[in-house]
């Protein structure tokens, strides 16, 4: 059922797709039903919620928006539709997570005969070692992820605070909880074990590795335009706000920057990366921090902003000029990762394929060029007025890795999941 493209479907009579695709009655109606329905992605980020509407058969985007700048007086709350026409523009103060999304169920509310919504996919940053494949959202869940928000403190809370109160709009829409650890389940032991004391692993202290909705959409898109796929040795940079890199071979994600939480790896806009153990006692002792002031420092004071007073790398490469604190800390960004490719290389035994993706992977040549800078040594060798005119592939023909550029979309992934369940229950 899931392969039936959307647009065929219009153009076929009852018949006609029934013979085509084999069909039965029961199965034409469901389809019939997905037609006409949509599926919303929702992803609630620290101070942002993105949000984006599919059609359910043919999960094109129908509506894409966001609440940005939560918890400032400059909040923006935005709809475009899929021609980028601008739907809604207002500037607003919305003081918190809960006046955004109630702004966001009020516009759904008021716009209802056009959009009849069956399913809400929700990103969910972790459910632990047992819940990573997309879930049904139940009360039980509900109540699983509220005892694990000691393994995400800084997403959790404010994720569940999201999906009560889309559940609570939306009662006979299906939830559905994608997890962003999913693409790291296949890391093996070595790769994913800290080493600590049996006590707390046991309860659940591992690597687990983020940004997994953007690994698969990435994944995705290489395996319908690169051949054999899962036989090469991939990694994939995804440089946004927050930034990791995974190494993936024989199409699994091997191991990955990120660890129990999302603040480990690379330099990141407010998170510092990877840090000596040594540092977080010295902050503790000499901070005298207590539990809560660590976690804000770590997650909201450090990185980029810390060394350079802001976590926008556009500002930055316009500051560094005539701003030593901006270029050293561009210097450090570009540093660490090209470090991490170095390290992740060796991990898979070598590599045949680079991706940038995420904001400043996307868009920015400069900070691509500094991250592959010297690195011939490993095969990575740019062409430089591909990388410059941001084309897909920015590789020079002489090196033995391809270097791309592709855009991720993790609210596709998420309806995409979500679709899969209504599909399969
Ligand atoms: P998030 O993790 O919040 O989703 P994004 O993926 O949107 O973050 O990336 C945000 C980052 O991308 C910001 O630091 C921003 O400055 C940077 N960025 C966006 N466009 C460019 C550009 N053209 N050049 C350099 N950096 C850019």
């Amino acid at each position: 059922m899931s392969l039936i493209n959307g647009y065929g479907y219009h153009f076929l009579t009852e018949p006609q797709l029934i013979a085509s695709y084999k069909l039965t009655r029961n199965e034409l109606r469901h389809m019939k039903q997905l037609s006409e329905s949509f599926i919303l992605s929702i992803n609630c980020g620290s101070s942002s919620l993105k949000f984006s509407l599919y059609r359910a058969l043919s999960l094109k985007m129908e509506l894409q928006g966001s609440i940005k700048n939560i918890g400032s007086e400059n909040g923006i709350f935005s709809i475009c539709d899929s021609k980028q026409s601008v739907l809604q523009d207002e500037r607003a103060c919305f003081p918190n997570l809960g006046a955004a999304v109630a702004e966001i169920v009020t516009w759904f509310k008021n716009n209802h005969h056009k959009y009849r919504v069956v399913a809400i996919g929700h990103r969910v940053i972790q459910g632990g070692a047992e819940h990573r494949a997309p879930e049904l959202i139940t009360s039980d869940l509900l109540e699983i992820l509220s005892q694990q928000i000691y393994l995400a403190p800084n997403h959790l809370p404010a994720e569940i605070n999201t999906i009560a109160a889309f559940k609570a709009a939306f009662k006979d829409a299906v939830q559905v909880a994608c997890f962003d650890t999913l693409f790291h389940r296949n890391m093996p032991v070595y790769a994913k074990r800290y080493p600590l004391p049996a006590e707390f692993i046991n309860k659940g202290l591992a690597k687990y590795g983020f940004h997994g909705l953007s690994y698969e959409y990435i994944m995705k898109k290489l395996t319908v335009k690169i051949p054999a796929t899962k036989r090469r040795k991939i990694i994939i940079a995804h440089l946004g706000n927050g930034a990791s890199m995974v190494a993936v071979k024989n199409g699994m994600g091997v191991d990955t920057t990120m660890g129990i939480s999302p603040m480990g790896g690379l330099v990141m806009g407010t998170r510092p990366g990877d840090l000596d153990p040594g540092a977080i006692l010295f902050l503790l002792k000499e901070g005298n921090l207590s539990y809560g002031e660590l976690d804000q420092l770590l997650s909201e004071q450090s990185g980029l902003k810390a060394l350079a007073g802001t976590n926008d790398v556009q500002r930055l490469l316009t500051d560094e000029a005539k701003d030593s604190k901006a270029k050293e800390a561009l210097t450090l960004f570009c540093y660490t990762a090209k470090k991490f490719i170095g390290a992740l290389a060796s991990a898979m035994g070598g590599l045949d394929i680079l991706v940038f993706t995420g904001g400043i992977g996307e868009n920015s040549p400069v900070i691509r060029e500094r991250i592959c800078e010297d690195m011939e040594f490993l095969g990575i060798e740019l062409h430089q007025p591909s990388n410059h005119h941001n084309n897909e592939i920015i590789s020079s023909a002489q090196g033995t890795v391809q270097v791309r550029v592709l855009a991720t979309d993790e609210e596709w992934m998420i309806a995409h999941h979500s679709r899969n369940f209504i599909d399969n229950n």
